[in-house]
């Protein structure tokens, strides 16, 4: 039998045309964004371990950090860039001098230099006209490529920007020195279509040879819209393990390096056999449980409870599941309970050299049944109750804030 992604359905040639590039690289951000998602604090070593996992995984460059941040900081990416980590390793900062300096002394090879784009950045955040915004660029990128690095000039907010400001704004990038492009969706209001057109509107003014985008989940359209740019042309898209990030998130690793092996059928050139390790690996280090729904790397995955699914996997899984968990480095998994029908008691039971006669079978199925209608919610209760304190607060508790701010000598005035 054919496999059922390789139908007619599936690869009609009325689908708008495509220009995926040749070789993508990827372009992690775990380490950088994934770390600003509230509560999300990766020690030196952590860090450390989650690049090397990302080396070995394929990932070709790996947002090590912003210097600036903090000494801490600014020792955590000296570290990474030395530890002899088969990628590039990128440090990131404003277009400020004193962040450029901090990523040419980070020993960095690679740097992300970043600055706003959109009028309502420029306006409220920067306080910088259109003019400043382009000399702060052409200075901070020609300094860092002057000091030999590989310099990518990122704009937060560009998808929100005037497309002649974003224009200009590139150009000048490119003539101080810059080597790739980055577009952001910092809020993530792109749909592909809307975006499949800005990009082309982009490409068309500033003909950029290596680009990339930047995409947040903030409507769940994250990895649609990463593919949409890649459809596009763009070659390195920017991604985070487990989708972290400020809000909702970026990009998802995992989805996006899926969907182009199992859906557009690209040899990556990453080993998808090892991805659900380095998801855990980032679920155990960032304390950011994967919710059990999420698509390839939570827990439900590949898990099946409804009779009528199950009984269709175990003749053949493609029934109910689009790819094989073992791609992955994962298992499938049958779930007994409330939904649990014969075919799944039957396997089981043949699994362990069980002989039954079907009115067994048939009194096991609603014995199965009935345990999980009854099964008690009290474990779940209680976790859900931890998760909700530890999420719903995240950070430094109000008391533990006003005793630093007494540290600080500084006293709580009347409430107005
Ligand atoms: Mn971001």
């Amino acid at each position: 039998m054919t496999d059922p992604m390789l139908t007619e359905n599936y690869h009609n040639d009325t689908a708008p045309k495509r220009h995926i590039p040749q070789h993508i690289t990827f372009w992690d951000e775990t380490l950088r964004d994934g770390e600003q998602m509230p509560g999300v604090h990766f020690s030196a070593e952590e860090k450390l371990a989650i690049a090397e996992k990302l080396a070995e995984v394929g990932v070709e460059v790996i947002n090590a950090g912003i210097p600036v941040v903090s000494q801490e900081e600014a020792q955590t990416v000296h570290r990474i860039a030395h530890a002899g980590i088969k990628a590039h390793i990128l440090a990131a900062g404003r277009t400020v001098p004193g962040d450029v300096e901090a990523i040419i002394n980070s020993g960095a090879t690679h740097a992300a230099i970043f600055v706003a784009a959109s009028e309502v950045h420029l306006r409220y955040k920067l306080r910088m006209t259109q003019d400043e915004v382009v000399q702060a660029t052409v200075n901070s990128v020609r300094r860092a490529a002057e000091a030999g690095l590989s310099v990518a000039f990122v704009t937060e907010d560009t998808t929100r920007a005037p497309l002649d400001f974003v224009e200009r704004l590139y150009l000048s990038a490119l003539e101080a020195g810059a080597s790739r492009l980055v577009v952001s969706d910092t809020v993530g209001v792109m749909t592909p279509l809307t975006f499949r057109w800005f990009l082309r509107e982009f490409s068309a003014r500033v003909h950029p040879k290596d680009w990339s985008v930047h995409c947040h989940n903030d409507f769940g359209m994250a990895t649609a819209n990463t593919l949409a740019a890649l459809e596009e042309g763009v070659n390195a898209p920017h991604v985070c393990v487990n989708g972290l990030g400020e809000r909702a998130g970026n990009t998802s690793l995992e989805e996006v390096v899926m969907s182009l092996e199992s859906l557009y059928g690209i040899k990556t050139g990453i080993k998808t056999h090892e991805l659900y390790a380095l998801s855990q690996l980032v679920e155990k280090y960032s304390g950011i449980p994967l919710p059990p729904n999420k698509a390839l790397v939570g827990y439900n995955a590949f898990s099946h409870e409804a009779g009528i699914h199950t009984h269709g996997v175990l003749r053949n899984s493609l029934t109910y599941e689009p790819l094989q968990p073992e791609i992955l480095g994962r298992q499938r998994r049958f779930i007994l309970g409330k939904h649990t029908g014969r075919a799944a008691i039957q396997e089981k039971l043949k699994e362990n050299g069980a002989h039954a006669t079907d009115e067994q079978i048939n009194h096991l199925v609603d014995l199965v049944k009935r345990k999980g209608e009854q099964a008690g919610k009290d474990v779940n209760q209680e976790l859900l109750k931890t998760y909700k304190s530890q999420f719903e607060q995240p950070g430094l508790k109000d008391s533990e804030f006003w005793d630093l701010a007494a540290q600080a000598g500084i006293e709580r005035g009347k409430q107005a």
